[in-house]
């Protein structure tokens, strides 16, 4: 397995795979990886003939009052974890490899990014996708895999797909968790003991509305109170939204119908995680 720093490279090495009729998958991730990315990694391998790994700590998607300085990372560990899991090659390109000086077009989209996340990082999902559909003409992959860890994010980049007409597969895979139930994320790194004890709640809270459920609630707003109640219980955790919106549009909800997305984000501590669970039709 390689690891490359230009965008050259990695088009040298994706075109000589396409020239043997190879299928190409891309997992895009900003490093300091866990087996929530392995996950996606090993999915991509089962799925194609070869796989790029994007390791990326994107400037763009980050607020001016957010964690771009401190957010972790460990390219060492992570090429190690892309190897175990299968990966042939990964792009750890540095920012300016990304963004010439006078960089200045982005991908913005209205909607589903104004919603959940949208709201307290308005311009998060403009970077985001900015960041992948230039992930997705350096590396032009066949199919690319997203985690249902960032749900409203998945959907977004649905749709940016759907309308700009890239023509990728993309392909959503399970949330992976440690075994108290938190989801595992690269941020968990942040929380001291006690905020690690206390941050199980966010889990905890969404299996409450995941029962109410399937006991056939079918109002939005008590699934959302039950959560809330069981978040409010927990002294070190500061709710930022608990929202019932359509899986596709991340549109609220007042009755249970269709795909539904149950998501929410909550500081605990000076940490802001996000968790969610998918309804079905
Ligand atoms: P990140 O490095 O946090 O930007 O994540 C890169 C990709 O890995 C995204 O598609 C995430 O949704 C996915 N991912 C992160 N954590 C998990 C997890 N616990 N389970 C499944 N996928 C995840």
């Amino acid at each position: 397995m390689k690891v490359v720093k230009t965008i050259a490279e990695v088009r040298e090495q994706v075109k000589a795979w396409k020239a043997e009729g190879l299928r190409v998958g891309l997992v895009p991730t900003m490093g300091f990886l866990h087996e929530g990315h392995q996950s996606l990694i090993i999915k991509a391998v089962e799925e194609n003939d070869r796989v790029v790994v994007s390791d990326f700590v994107n400037p763009t998607q980050f607020g001016p009052k957010e964690d771009l300085a401190s957010y972790p990372r460990d390219i060492e560990h992570d090429a190690k974890l892309c190897e175990e899991a299968g990966a042939d090659l990964i792009f750890h390109p540095e920012p300016e490899e990304m963004y010439a000086q006078d960089y200045c077009t982005f991908v913005d989209m209205d909607g589903l990014t104004k919603g959940l996340c949208g709201k307290t990082r308005p311009t998060h999902f403009r970077g985001v996708c900015s960041v992948v559909a230039k992930l997705f003409n350096i590396v032009t992959p066949d199919s690319a895999y997203f985690g249902q860890k960032d749900a409203q994010q998945l959907a977004v980049i649905r749709r940016m797909v759907r309308d700009l007409n890239f023509d990728i597969r993309i392909v959503a895979c399970p949330i992976i968790r440690e075994e108290d139930g938190l989801a595992k994320s690269s941020r968990n790194t942040y929380l001291n003991t006690e905020e690690r004890a206390a941050a199980v709640v966010l889990s905890r809270a969404l299996n409450k509305g995941k029962a109410l459920i399937e006991s056939g609630e079918q109002s939005a707003a008590k699934v959302k109170d039950v959560i809330m109640e069981e978040l409010c219980k927990e002294p070190l955790a500061r709710v930022d939204y608990v929202e019932v919106v359509d899986a596709d549009s991340i549109e609220p909800i007042k009755e249970l119908k269709g795909n539904v997305l149950v998501a929410i984000a909550v500081y605990i501590g000076k940490t802001r995680l996000i968790d969610n669970f998918i309804v079905e039709e």
